[in-house]
């Protein structure tokens, strides 16, 4: 498996190409901004994108879903019940200041326990509710891909529309439920493993 990262835009958000070694599929999570930049590290690696996958639609994590569908032709994948914060990317970029053209239609919906594949790779999703309704993770492969569901330390806010406390406890107690080794990638911020998040973050508090 080959994991590579890119941190993009003013929020500095980690998008992450995971690809498979043999097949060259390849799956583009999170392109949240500077997509001449994602283009260009899928094209030097030779990298065939099967999918997009968003762990959820906020700006920061699909401003450049467009260019790379265009690019490359992927499946835009996200979960069903994130549709309404997708369908209304372009009011969330006016708030921020940005024109962002209209959003193309997601190719697959997917819901808790659906297995993502590119290759040899299997990655099943983890609905994770509460920064978002339809935020997802990635588990598999030794590795759990968490959006701004889980960070190194802390979780996402839940002060967004359709963010909720309660319903973000649920999905972080699933999450340390995972054994201690697997390695956290979260949509900001530095890599953590569950191990040390069952140890050190704030919300174990809350
Ligand atoms: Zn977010
Ligand atoms: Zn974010």
């Amino acid at each position: 498996m080959i994991i590579k990262k890119l941190v993009v835009g003013p929020l500095e958000s980690n998008c992450y190409i995971i690809a498979d070694e043999i097949t060259k599929e390849t799956l583009v999570i999170d392109p949240g901004d500077e997509p001449d930049r994602i283009l260009e590290l899928i094209n030097e690696n030779g990298f065939k994108v099967k999918y997009i996958f968003c762990t959820h639609a906020h700006l920061d994590h699909i401003g450049a879903v467009i260019d790379i569908k265009e690019a490359t032709g992927a499946k835009i994948v996200i979960h069903q019940d994130e549709q309404v914060i997708y369908k209304g990317a372009r009011e969330q970029a006016a708030t921020w200041g940005y024109e962002l053209d209209p959003l193309p239609e997601p190719d697959i919906f997917i819901s808790d326990e659906n297995i993502v594949e590119i290759g040899n790779l299997k990655l099943e999703v983890f609905h994770t509710p509460g920064h978002s309704p339809g935020g997802s993770c990635l588990y598999g492969e030794g590795i759990l891909i968490t959006g701004d569901t889980l960070f190194a330390g802390s979780v996402g806010r839940t002060d967004f529309y359709g963010g909720d406390i309660e319903k973000l406890k649920k999905s972080f107690k699933r999450l340390m439920s995972l054994p201690d080794k697997v390695k956290i990638l979260p949509g900001h911020g530095p890599e953590s493993t569950i191990g040390k998040e069952k140890e050190s973050n704030f919300f174990l508090k809350i």
